[in-house]
């Protein structure tokens, strides 16, 4: 039998855990979402109480209000989050998120996901999360990077390469990694050189990056269709695929799904949605994109969102912000498989309509995995000082995500539940045998 994703209000009603630790009833609210559909995989593996009762909560939650000096002189205090979830595998890991929709519960959430992503993944990191509260696009490149520098001096105490590494997330690159590690690094002057550059992760190949970062996530995800589509009858070469989102996990599973063979149909960001039957040039699509800001005005048929949620394909990469598919959309989607690039993407109201609909989700926390991943890569390199190749980074990359997929197809088989489930309980049991081993202090 197969077990399907249950409301987060019905588990909100049914779980001790959820009323012991007083959350709110909002079934809308994505912390008490994702921690639901956790708390599930708990139940179905017995998972210890106490060990429930610590993942259902951050260790720390870190908020901080910092003023910056505009371009005109004038100064804005901004808002910053940085949330450690839990380090029980490890020091916290997870991306920075610069955007003007930044809210603790938010950040709470991806932290938490970041923490069942590596346990899934076997990479031995805790999950950590943090955001800014700004919109990038109105700033000019000069005020993103003192606001990326003066946040980084605003959790610098509370963060470390041994002990808190940040990395990319939606609206920051590279770029803010160099400027945030250049910080850390000149804040710490005396101390080793080597070990203030690996505060931070995804940074740019010429200052301690790795080769294969900035692909890494949306190369996670063609990394586990390809392990995956055999179990449903797909293979990519001539596979109709459509994307939403196409920054950095969008754009790349775009390009790397398209060099196999697979036709991207339809596309859709913050700036529209276009579609063309005979495929786009996802190549020429993303540097139209780097140019102009998004999708808009890329030769192709113009589209609407409900019309590209329509649009017939076999996967679809949801690869932009949270809670996008909604039991409405679920309701209008026509794929076979949903690969989640994005964070929770689905709500438990969407998940429940597609599991109904047969359509199967590869859950975001197998699917995009492949950023931390090559993440430790990186860490690893800059920790030894030495450079990995292209080669041994898409190899070694592979090898975390197939492994991570088989691990989340034998729970499936062992306990008869959907993909996301199964993704949960393979890294649930990891952990909880982190703690039965560690025990709790004192
Ligand atoms: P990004 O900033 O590079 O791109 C975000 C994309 O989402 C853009 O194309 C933007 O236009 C689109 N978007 C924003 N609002 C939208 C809306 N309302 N409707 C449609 N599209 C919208 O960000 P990214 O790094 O590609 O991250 C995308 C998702 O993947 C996020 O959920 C992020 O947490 C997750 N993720 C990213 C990484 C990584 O390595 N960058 C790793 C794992 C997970």
């Amino acid at each position: 039998m197969s077990t399907t994703a249950v409301s987060a209000q019905k588990l909100a009603e049914l779980d001790p855990v959820i009323e012991e630790l007083g959350f709110p009833r909002d079934p809308d609210n994505l912390y008490l979402q994702t921690v639901s559909t956790m708390l599930q995989a708990a139940d179905i593996i017995d998972l210890k109480h106490r060990v429930k009762i610590i993942l259902a909560q951050p260790k720390n939650e870190i908020m901080v209000h910092f003023p910056v000096r505009m371009d005109d002189g004038h100064h804005r205090l901004f808002k910053g989050y940085r949330v450690q979830h839990n380090n029980a595998l490890g020091p916290y890991k997870g991306g920075l998120r610069f955007h003007h929709n930044v809210h603790l519960d938010d950040v709470k959430s991806l932290a938490f996901l970041m923490t069942m992503k590596c346990s899934l993944v076997r990479v031995p990191f805790g999950g950590g999360k943090g955001g800014v509260k700004v919109n990038p696009r109105e700033h000019s490149v000069t005020e993103m990077e003192r606001v990326t520098r003066r946040f980084c001096s605003a959790i610098m105490n509370s963060i470390g390469p041994e002990y808190d590494i940040p990395a990319p997330d939606v609206g920051t690159t590279a770029q803010h990694m160099a400027w945030f590690a250049d910080t850390y690094m000149m804040s710490n002057e005396g101390k080793d050189a080597n070990t203030g550059l690996r505060v931070v992760t995804g940074k740019p190949v010429e200052f301690g990056g790795s080769l294969g970062r900035e692909k890494a996530t949306g190369q996670g995800v063609v990394d586990t269709l390809v392990e995956l589509l055999p179990e449903v009858g797909l293979k990519v070469a001539g596979m109709k695929v459509s994307v939403l989102g196409f920054g950095n996990v969008g754009s790349w599973a775009a390009r790397i799904l398209q060099d196999m063979g697979a036709k991207v149909i339809a596309v859709a960001d913050h700036t529209g949605a276009i579609r063309s039957d005979s495929g786009f040039d996802c190549h020429a699509l993303a540097e139209h994109c780097r140019i102009e800001g998004g999708v808009k005005g890329f030769p192709g048929d113009t589209i609407t969102t409900d019309e590209f949620y329509q649009t017939p394909v076999d996967v679809m990469v949801p690869a932009a912000l949270e809670q996008m598919i909604t039991s409405r959309e679920a309701q209008m989607i026509k794929a076979k498989v949903i690969a989640e690039g994005a964070n929770a993407p689905t709500t438990p109201a969407g998940d429940r309509i597609l599991a109904e609909r047969g359509i199967e989700v590869v859950p975001a926390i197998l699917a995009n995995a492949g950023g931390v991943t090559v993440s430790y890569f990186e860490w690893v390199q800059n920790k030894t000082s030495s450079y990995w190749d292209i080669e041994q980074v898409d190899r070694e990359l592979n090898r975390h995500m197939v492994m991570a997929a088989r691990r989340t197809v034998l729970a499936r088989q062992k306990y008869g539940v959907d993909l996301r489930t199964a993704a949960y309980i393979a890294a649930l049991e990891h952990i909880g045998k982190a703690y039965s081993v560690r025990g709790i202090f004192p």
